[in-house]
Order: structure tokens, then sequence, then C-alpha cells
């Protein structure tokens, strides 16, 4: 069978890697020759509303999927009435907008940070006195890894904060003082079957995922799947989602999701006995999902601008390199390392090592 995938970057090229194997077969549209699925999949090179190419790819695919939030809305709605596109289109929509995505979260009864819709620095003033400071000014659309997010920590940061969102439609949100960043990914098959991966416990650094680990027996787990299963279940949901996380002094407050593989899902590679991209395609082919069970211990750590020479990774023990096909860049997510390991001391001497070397390189 063909599956088809908006974007061709990383996330397609890992699903097309956990797919090949299950005899699937890839067509990918992405406006680059360069992306780094091509080497596995059939491109379809243009716009992602590119009404001729959309015709394509509906006609040459079973299924489609997508490997980012921002699909053009009428690409989903052209996808959804010529072919089948998972996640659903619905998910896209609310995932799109943190507006609706934070409103979403609320009609579910889904605890969120205090937030308001702001739309001009007068909105920003008037919604202050109940949001409180520290806040964080967030675009409504379109960001990520931390862009388009301005910190306010007093009443004289208003204007300038303001300005530097462009008058980009925004939500303003209360800084919450958490303990922890963690993500649980899930996958829910066609016929509402639902895996849930063990949590994974999230480092940032500059708005950008540093490292992500996996937990076995987190005492959170139960409460996070109960979330993202209500999560799931109001959005029809097939696919792999993952759904962000702040611990609280044990409380969960949710950030955000994605309606898609997640980079916080790395390690499960090797951490676990099924990928969560091996199982985001038997969930949208509607074949039996596999045990999410973890191997061992497990993190991913990701080379942010630069990779390091292959073989300084690869002479740690326990490690395995992903390479994504990208050229440097600043800023850019080019590769990752997982460290897998049965041994717990061991682990975490390899994860040592590797994030040192990680920071070594990195050029963010
Ligand atoms: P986001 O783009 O919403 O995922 O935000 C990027 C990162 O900023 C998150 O992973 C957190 O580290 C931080 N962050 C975002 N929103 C909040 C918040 N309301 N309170 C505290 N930290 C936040």
């Amino acid at each position: 069978m063909t599956v088809g995938i908006l974007g061709g970057g990383q996330l397609a090229r890992m699903i097309a890697l956990a797919g090949i194997p299950l005899g699937q077969e890839f067509v990918v549209l992405d406006p680059s020759a360069e992306a780094g699925a091509v080497r596995l999949s059939h491109l379809l090179q243009g716009a992602y509303d590119d009404p001729a190419l959309l015709k394509k790819m509906a006609q040459q695919a079973a299924v489609v999927t997508y490997e980012f939030e921002n699909v053009p809305a009428t690409a989903a709605k052209y996808l959804t009435e010529h072919t089948t596109i998972y996640p659903p289109a619905k998910a896209l929509q609310i995932a799109q907008d943190r507006l609706v995505e934070k409103q979403h979260f609320q009609s579910l009864g889904i605890q969120t940070a205090p937030f308001a819709a702001v739309d001009n620095l007068d909105g920003l003033k008037q919604a202050m006195p109940s949001i409180g400071y520290p806040a964080i000014l967030k675009s409504r659309c379109m960001g990520y890894d931390g862009k388009g997010q301005v910190a306010i920590k007093s009443a004289e940061e208003l204007t300038d904060a303001w300005h530097k969102m462009q008058d980009a439609p925004s939500i303003v949100e209360g800084f919450i003082p958490f303990q922890r960043e963690v993500s649980i990914i899930a996958v829910r098959r066609v016929n509402g079957d639902t895996v849930f991966y063990p949590l994974s416990e999230n480092t940032h650094k500059g708005g950008i995922l540093r490292i992500a680990r996996c937990i076995s027996n987190d005492p959170l787990q139960t409460a996070a799947e109960n979330t993202v299963l209500k999560l799931m279940e109001s959005l029809d949901y097939v696919g792999t989602i993952a759904l962000e996380l702040f611990d609280v002094d044990g409380q969960l407050i949710a950030n955000e999701f994605a309606p898609r593989v997640h980079n916080s899902g790395h390690w499960s590679i090797e951490g676990s006995e099924t990928s969560q991209f091996e199982n985001h395609l038997r969930a949208i082919l509607d074949l039996p999902l596999g045990t999410t069970q973890s191997v061992g211990f497990s993190a991913m750590v990701n080379f942010i601008g630069n990779v390091p020479p292959e073989a300084s990774v690869l002479a740690i023990p326990h490690v395995h390199l992903q390479l994504y096909d990208k050229s440097p860049r600043k800023g850019r997510k080019v590769a990752h390392a997982t460290v897998r390991c049965d041994d717990e001391q061991r682990f975490n001497d390899a994860l040592t090592t590797l994030h040192e070397l990680a920071t070594q390189f990195d050029d963010s």
C-alpha cells in the first residue's frame, strides 16, 4: 500500500524507515528536493496547498498523514474529501491555534495555565490583572520551538512585548512554575484500540527540546493516560499523538498537543518494543498496535545546528545515531542519538557523555 505524507523532513523519514519493513511505500509532498525523506519515498515537490500535487497524492495514496501541524486547511479539506487523512482534520484545526486548543482542553476539564486572547495592546493590558506576572505572550498560530513567544515579567514590559508580536493574534498565559516537563505519547487505531507509551521527561533550552528521557512507572502515568485518552476520544483521533504537560507538585497542567509523531518519543525506536513511528503506521492502516513496553533505560539527545563527528557519537557505549540528512544550520534539529541500556549506572554514564558531546557541538 502507498502512504502519503505531507512534509518530507525527519519525522517523515523515520515513519518511512519504520514502514518499509511492513511493505509500505511512501509518497511525500514537500517544497524541497533536499528533504530528508526523499531517498526513501517518491517526492511530489511543491507547495502544500498546490491543487495538482494534492490531486496526485490523493490518487496515489490510500491514506495520507502529515509530519507537522501547520497543514493548510484547504489541503486537509481536499484530502479528507478525496482520500483518507489521519489524524483527522479536526485535530489539525484545533492544534493550529493555541487559543482554540486551550479552549478545547478547558471544555474537556483538562487543566491549563490561565490564559486570555489578546488582539492588541489594550487587550493585553486588560488581561493582565487576571493572568498575573510573570506571563508569556504567544502567537496563536505558527509558533514552534519557543518561536513567536515573549516573556513578560512586569507591567513596564507590556508595550515592548506587544510590539515584538508584530500585531499577530495572540494569547497571554500565566507562567507555570513547574518542577518537570513531561509528555505522553499515545496511539489510537482506526477501530479505537489505544496504547500509551511510558511518560517522557523533557528538558528544553532556549525553547528547544534537548533531552527526552523515558520514565517507566512514573507516578503520574495513569493521570497522563486518562488525560490524553479524553483528548483523543474528543477528536475521533487516529494515529500517534503527543500531549505536553507541566508537572506542578504532582498535578498535570496541559500545555499543548501535537497531532503527529513527536520529538519527545524518538527514544521509542530503540527504547520501546514498538516505536511511535511503527505504531503510527499500524494505527492509520488499521493494523494491530504493537506493545509500547520500554526495553531497559533509554533517553534521546538532540543535536542542534551541527552533528558531532559520527565516530565520537558511536564511541559512546549503548548509543544509536539517527542522522536526518539535513545540512548544518544554526538552531536546526539535524540529528539525534538515543542511549539504551539495561544497567542504570552504565545508562546514566553514557547519557552524561552524550549530552556533553551534544553541548560541545551545539549551535543554537
Ligand atoms: P510551547 O511552544 O508552548 O511548547 O513552549 C515552549 C516552552 O516554553 C515549553 O516547553 C516550556 O518550557 C515553556 N513554556 C511555555 N508555556 C509556559 C507556561 N505557561 N509556563 C511556563 N513555561 C512555559
